[in-house]
């Protein structure tokens, strides 16, 4: 997967490296004051219950709204933040904007907050957690933390502990891009952990891959069996949403269902036109 190859990774030979680590400076440089200057806005997802054709939570997604280049990718920042550090204080300001805005301009829906692995390693991530919900006032219940198979390798015992705590704040655990990292299943039966979210790059393989449709029907299965949400990221096509009903995904997220909006055209989103779109996907028949 380019996106994970790409982090961490540097060809020394590469042409045009000169102007790709120019690029990096001045982001980086610019990384530093983003934040004071208020340069920060979330984008929020819906994710869409199958049973129950409703929205069941927004994802938090983040976005820099640069003064000269414009908005740049979480892909281009997120990853240089964490080489810095700065991830921390940003990932800081990140989840209490999310639980705030899921109070206000949520109507109290649920919101799910995608946790760097640098955030999670620091020593009072826990108690930042904790702070940020005491001072927005969100139920607990209704923030999801999305973290990745990365974190549950590194450190095996301090992770389960970690996640321990966090459940007992009132918070679920999602775990993000599943089948990307290094874990093996047998993962998913060993950590407290309330969802799976099964990475794009299955999802949009499956319809020509038997292979990739084995892996996200075995997910689902063990998921499922041991009492997990599964959520199919990445859904574009009605086809692959007919697919992902079928062998046991619970919920979707997707261009199919809705793009990342800003807040303020969260009140515009036409509920029964995705009720009407994954009640069409139900209904098509299947394809073997
Ligand atoms: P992610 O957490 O797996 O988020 C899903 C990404 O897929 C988002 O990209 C979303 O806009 C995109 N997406 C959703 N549905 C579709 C679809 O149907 N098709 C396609 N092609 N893409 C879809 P985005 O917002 O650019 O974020 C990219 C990644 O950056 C995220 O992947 C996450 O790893 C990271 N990121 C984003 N926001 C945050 C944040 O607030 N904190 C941290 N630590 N990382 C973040
Ligand atoms: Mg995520
Ligand atoms: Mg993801
Ligand atoms: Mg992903």
């Amino acid at each position: 997967h380019a996106k994970h190859m790409g982090r961490n990774t540097y060809c020394l030979y590469e042409p045009g490296m000169d102007a790709q680590l120019e690029k990096r400076r001045a982001i980086e440089g610019d990384l530093a004051e983003a934040l004071e200057r208020g340069q920060f806005d979330l984008h929020f997802q819906p994710r869409v219950s199958i049973a129950t054709r409703r929205i069941v939570s927004y994802e938090a997604l983040v976005r820099w709204h640069h003064p000269e280049k414009g908005m740049i990718s979480p892909a281009d920042f997120i990853p240089i933040a964490e080489q810095n550090g700065k991830i921390i204080a940003i990932g800081e300001w990140i989840l209490r904007e999310a639980c705030r805005r899921a109070r206000s301009e949520l109507g109290g829906a649920r919101v799910s907050v995608n946790v760097s692995p640098v955030q999670f390693r620091q020593r009072n991530f826990v108690e930042a957690v904790g702070a940020a919900i005491a001072d927005t006032g969100i139920d607990p219940t209704m923030l999801e933390l999305e973290i990745t198979e990365g974190v549950l390798i590194d450190d095996d015992r301090r992770a389960h502990r970690l996640l321990s705590e966090l459940k007992r704040l009132g918070v679920t655990i999602a775990l993000d891009d599943f089948g990307t990292g290094y874990s093996s299943l047998g993962y998913l039966g060993r950590f407290p952990v309330d969802t799976i979210k099964i990475d794009r790059s299955f999802i949009r393989d499956m319809a020509k891959s038997d292979t990739a449709m084995t892996i996200v029907r075995t997910i689902a299965g063990l998921g499922n069996g041991l009492g997990m949400t599964i959520v199919a990221e990445g859904v574009e096509t009605m086809d692959e949403a007919r697919l992902l009903a079928n062998i046991g995904c619970s919920e979707f997220q997707g261009y199919l269902l809705g793009r990342p909006v800003p807040v303020s055209a969260i009140p515009d989103i036409d509920h029964a036109a995705i009720a009407q779109t994954v009640e069409q996907c139900l209904a098509m028949p299947l394809e073997e």
